[in-house]
């Protein structure tokens, strides 16, 4: 991937039915489908449909997978790009890639755009240590002209994710940009047992009833932690020749993502 390659737009293949628990989130990105589905009609009646929408919640719930739920199931072309690439991959020509980007999700309409860590360039301006921002303050400055560049003809529907709401710049969330605010938590038993079951879907199993035993066993984890177990377990199994993944497997696979997340919180500034 150059530095001067082309915005990534992919077709999304990914629907709701992926997407387990965070019902509410869903009911609100859902009522963007039939916008981007039949902008006519609602531009007709002179309805305003939000173009920024923040999806807000900790790392692995799910917030790249709704966004592209919402590009599959409206069945429009999905632009994606992330907030740290501007910083490490796009040096020195930020402000131009966000204007690519921005001018190909037009042409392409209706279209998604997703704009993953936020916060990466979204930070309150003028706060960054050591001063020299110019190159993340003139991205930044990009994204809201751009924001405020849509009329209502243009169905783009921009979604930026951030786990870190509270250092955005205040100019990112005001009315026209993105002032739609989305939640996503971190799942329950019932919602982790949901994820378990989309994510084992084709997976050998070799005892009904772990799974529930996992979903009990594994407050705290996000939906990223609970496929990232999965694959863990089978892994296990695979090791042991074994043809199914058992109940020890599983638990095996548990404490290891556990461990696993106890280290990263741990180097976490
Ligand atoms: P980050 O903040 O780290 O970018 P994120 O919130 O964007 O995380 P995703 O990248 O969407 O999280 O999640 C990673 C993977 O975890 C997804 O591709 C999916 O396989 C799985 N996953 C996360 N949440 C769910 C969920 N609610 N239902 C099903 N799978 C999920």
């Amino acid at each position: 991937r150059g530095r001067f390659s082309k915005p990534t737009e992919q077709k999304s293949r990914v629907t709701f039915a992926d997407v387990a628990g965070q019902d509410q989130a869903k009911k609100e990105v859902e009522e963007l489908v039939e916008f981007l589905r039949e902008p006519d009609r609602f531009q007709s009646v002179g309805a305003e449909v939000p173009h920024g929408v923040l999806l807000m919640g900790p790392p692995g719930t799910g917030k790249t997978l709704l966004a592209k739920a919402l590009a599959g199931e409206a069945d429009v072309p999905f632009f994606s790009t992330s907030g740290s690439e501007f910083i490490e991959v796009f040096v020195g020509v930020g402000a131009g890639r966000v204007r690519r980007m921005f001018e190909a999700a037009r042409k392409a309409a209706p279209a998604v755009i997703f704009i993953d860590e936020l916060d990466s360039i979204g930070r309150t301006r003028g706060t960054g240590l050591g001063g020299g921002h110019d190159e993340r303050e003139q991205t930044l400055n990009q994204i809201l002209a751009e924001l405020d560049g849509f009329d209502e003809k243009q169905a783009v529907v921009v979604l930026a994710a951030t786990n870190r709401p509270d250092v955005l710049d205040p100019a990112l969330l005001r009315p026209g940009r993105f002032d739609r605010h989305v939640t996503l938590n971190l799942p329950d038993k019932t919602a982790r047992r949901a994820i378990l079951d989309i994510h084992a879907r084709d997976l050998p199993l070799a005892d009904g009833p772990a799974l529930d035993d996992v979903a009990a066993g594994t407050p705290g984890f996000s939906g990223a932690d609970l496929k990232n177990l999965l694959n863990e377990a089978a892994i296990g199994a695979a090791r042991r020749h074994a043809k199914a993944i058992t109940a020890a497997d599983l638990e095996e696979a548990r404490d290891k993502v556990m461990m696993g997340t106890v280290r990263t919180l741990a180097i976490q500034p």
